[in-house]
């Protein structure tokens, strides 16, 4: 996946927004599922965004589970 040229610099400084959930539903012969992964949002001050890795430091981590001890 290729993403825009940042219009503000050389490179896209991407910031941290919230985690999400991605996902899909997946059709088998057994039935229908749902495939959701955990995704950080990231975006850049031109207004780009895009999904990167997780970030187990979020704060909204509490609303997703039991994922800290
Ligand atoms: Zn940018």
């Amino acid at each position: 996946m290729k993403t825009k040229p940042c219009t503000l610099g050389t490179r896209h400084k991407w910031t941290w927004i919230k985690n999400v959930s991605v996902g899909s539903l997946v059709h088998t012969s057994s039935g229908t599922h749902g495939q959701f992964t955990l995704k950080g949002l990231y975006r850049c001050q031109c207004g780009s965004s895009k999904h990167g890795p997780f970030n187990p430091n979020g704060s909204d981590l509490r609303s997703i589970g039991a994922a800290a001890c």
